[in-house]
């Protein structure tokens, strides 16, 4: 795979999943035609990204082929950002947890939190350690703490250096990947237990993984820091103009703007030039900042369904992907 170019450090990788057991039931047509490793060609156009990875690939390559420089990146003190983004159900969570707890199918979130640790066990001794998470979700522009339910609309700030941060985000000190696990469950627990229909509010809702790196050299007392956001974003796909209504209406418009500010956002950042880039249009872009594009490791996994009956959506979600090359 080529590397991201030093002006342009977006990357954006395109994932099928199979066609899952109603759409086989359904006798859907399997879509999309793979050509080399980084183009798809559905419905006579082609469509390039850095990577394409079909119905078949494996969490472990997934993770090989794209995530593990990352952590390598942010030991060295770069900050970066991992989205998925695609329709509800395209494999959006899959791609970024999978199955915790299962070594042959679980998703990037778990591999990374392995490798840290398993690099850091490797490195020098008189380096120091610190290294804390954070886990919460933005519901109608609202900032939840998924570590705390009683912290329900947290704000926005900049630290003295311009930095922005949640304010009053629980942060947790971490010392093993068991620990981040642990938390990792605790927050889809608390998740659960505050919405009534946990798979509409999850595909409605964008869930944001925080991992803060710090380090210090006992003798030197050089530092370095850097962090990685981790992005499971809300469904992307269109809701019926006929059939909504209310709040559920209101939910769509908000994650439609939502995404749309963070596809200018990703746009503005792969033209390279010094063109504007509107951060601050959305919460989350604001919250990214300092992760996304410049001197930051940024990727894009865009997540396809290969079933003729999501077509439509399909196509929109691999415009989305081609609007950041
Ligand atoms: P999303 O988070 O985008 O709504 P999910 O990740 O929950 O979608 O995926 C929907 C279903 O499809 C899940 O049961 C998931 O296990 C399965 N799935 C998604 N991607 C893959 C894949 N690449 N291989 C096998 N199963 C997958
Ligand atoms: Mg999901």
């Amino acid at each position: 795979m080529a590397e991201a170019s030093a002006e342009c450090n977006i990357r954006v990788l395109c994932r099928f999943r199979p066609l899952n057991q109603c759409e086989i039931l359904r006798e859907d047509k399997f879509l999309p035609v793979f050509q080399g490793d980084d183009t798809i060609i559905m419905g006579g156009k082609s469509f390039v990204f850095d990577r394409v990875f079909p119905n078949n690939t494996t969490q472990e390559q997934v993770y090989n082929s794209c995530a593990k420089q990352i952590v390598k990146d942010v030991l060295d003190g770069y900050n970066g950002t991992i989205f998925a983004y695609g329709q509800t159900s395209s494999g959006k969570t899959h791609t970024m947890e999978g199955k915790l707890h299962d070594p042959e199918n679980m998703g990037i979130i778990p591999r990374i939190t392995d490798d840290i640790f398993n690099y850091i066990f490797a490195m020098d001794e008189n380096l120091e350690f610190h290294i804390k998470v954070s886990y919460f979700e933005i519901y109608m522009d609202k900032i939840r703490d998924l570590l705390d339910v009683s912290r329900t609309n947290l704000s926005v700030h900049e630290d003295k250096n311009r930095v922005p941060y949640v304010k009053g985000c629980t942060e947790r000190f971490v010392s093993s990947p068991e620990e981040v696990m642990d938390i990792i469950d605790e927050g889809k627990s608390n998740r659960h237990v505050a919405v009534t229909n946990m798979n509409e509010h999850s595909s409605r809702s964008h869930s944001i993984f925080l991992i803060n790196i710090k380090q210090e050299h006992v003798e030197t007392e050089q530092k370095l820091s850097g962090k990685l956001y981790l992005v499971d974003l809300a469904g992307s796909e269109k809701v019926s103009k006929t059939g909504a209504e209310g709040s559920v209406l209101d939910e769509a418009k908000n994650i439609n703007k939502s995404l749309s500010a963070l596809g200018n956002v990703i746009s503005a950042l792969a033209e390279g030039t010094k063109t504007h880039v509107p951060y601050r249009d959305s919460k989350m872009t604001r919250i990214l900042q300092d992760s996304l594009g410049g001197n930051c490791r940024t990727t894009m996994f865009i997540c396809c369904s290969p079933s003729s009956y999501n077509e439509a959506e399909t196509k929109s979600t691999l415009m989305f992907g081609q609007r950041a090359k």
